[in-house]
């Protein structure tokens, strides 16, 4: 196996994708095949997905950003509605739903796991709400149980951004059986199986997958491959407004390399997760990630946070660690402090503090355990601390 490892500089980086020989191998032959976008190797990833995750539908489309709006819509969700999500989530989560005309309304988080608080959510119910979009973030499962039954005691529907979570298990099972009608997983670079760009929607709902495979293509009633080996004739209608969100055959010639390296993506990641567990318990201002018994985290992203912190000492650990060539990010970001979504009248304290204090430490699949060690004893002998 050939595998391309042209570091971009010497520093470490956050995340790098592990793209091999067989990938491109994939790519070239799809490029040969004369069929290049949302043909028959889309169809075979969907397949293998759906097979993997153990859910009966996958539909491939071009982001998770894409794969939540038309999820939204396959729930009728529209203007005038409410839908509760996290404000701790990238902003495609809340995006997505400004998309549909609806309005995100933030619940706060659990501060050891960063996934929204079940308790908070009753209190966020009005007559307008009328879903419930979980984030599985940085892969660690959301406590699915407690909220299916607020949803279900107020009759709302529950999507799941798994965006960060292949791979990840809730009570024994992987994330995206789906939990929830339905469950979107982004393959941006970011994340742990990548695709370049791309996102894949999975439910147990024939209806809704039907619905969805002829909304990513302009509402079309017949799909490319079904006019393509039709003995007649075939005309098509298009019987409401709908979009482009096709995924490239090049792109599922990748996802299904990667998907078959996806074992070792997880065992790797939670090897090294492990590493900066041990390596890190005995530093007292910092928490490292907090693992509910009934999840098993991915590791998309290894997130700890300042105990006795704020953000200007986090920032000033950020640089002192960027000085010795070790690249770090902030914590996941609050949607309710940006412009688009600043004017609701929000009480989320545990959400500003894991953004404020919340800091994500270098983990990538190439990452050897004498880059970590370095990392480790960057996080040791740190002066801003002394
Ligand atoms: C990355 C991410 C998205 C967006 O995924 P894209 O494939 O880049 O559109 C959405 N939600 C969460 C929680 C994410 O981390």
């Amino acid at each position: 196996m050939s595998v391309i490892s042209t570091p971009i500089s010497n520093i470490i980086p956050v995340a790098r994708p592990y793209i091999g020989g067989e990938e491109e191998t994939a790519v070239v032959e799809v490029l040969r095949s004369g069929w290049i976008t949302q043909g028959p190797r889309v169809a075979e990833f969907e397949k293998k997905f759906s097979q993997y995750v153990g859910c009966s539908h996958a539909v491939a489309v071009s982001s998770c950003t894409t794969a939540l709006h038309l999820a939204l819509i396959a729930h009728g969700i529209g203007p005038g509605d409410e839908v509760i999500c996290p404000s701790l989530s990238f902003i495609a989560t809340a995006n997505s739903i400004a998309y549909v005309g609806a309005t995100p309304v933030f619940g706060d988080i659990d501060l050891e796991t960063f996934n929204l608080d079940p308790d908070g959510i009753a209190k966020l119910i009005t007559p307008r709400t009328k879903a419930i979009l979980v984030v599985h973030q940085i892969g660690l499962p959301a406590q699915m149980h407690a909220l299916l039954e607020v949803a279900s005691a107020h009759n709302l529907a529950v999507i799941e951004d798994a965006a960060c979570a292949i791979g990840s298990e809730y009570n024994g099972e992987l994330i995206g059986r789906p939990l929830g009608t339905m469950a979107c997983f982004s393959f941006h670079p970011r994340k742990i199986l990548t695709t370049g760009e791309g996102g894949m929607i999975t439910t147990n709902d024939g209806d809704l997958a039907e619905r969805l495979r002829r909304l990513r293509q302009h509402a079309m009633s017949m799909s490319d491959v079904a006019r393509h080996n039709s003995k007649k004739v075939a005309a098509e209608t298009y019987d409401e407004v709908g979009f482009n969100f096709r995924m490239t055959d090049m792109q599922a010639a990748i996802g299904m390399v990667q998907l078959g390296r996806l074992g070792d993506f997880l065992e790797r990641r939670r090897y090294l997760a492990e590493r900066y567990n041990e390596g890190l318990k005995d530093i007292a201002w910092l928490q490292t990630p907090v693992v509910p018994s009934n999840c098993r985290h991915n590791y998309q992203s290894y997130m700890i946070r300042l105990l006795d912190g704020s953000a200007v000492k986090r920032d000033a650990i950020m640089q002192e660690l960027l000085e010795k060539s070790i690249s770090t990010r902030r914590a996941i970001m609050a949607i309710h402090r940006e412009r688009p979504y600043q004017d609701g009248q929000y009480d989320l304290p545990q959400t500003e503090l894991a953004t404020d204090t919340g800091l994500i430490l270098p983990l990538f699949h190439q990452m050897t355990d004498s880059e970590q060690d370095y990392v480790l004893e960057a996080l040791h002998s740190l002066s801003v601390w002394g």
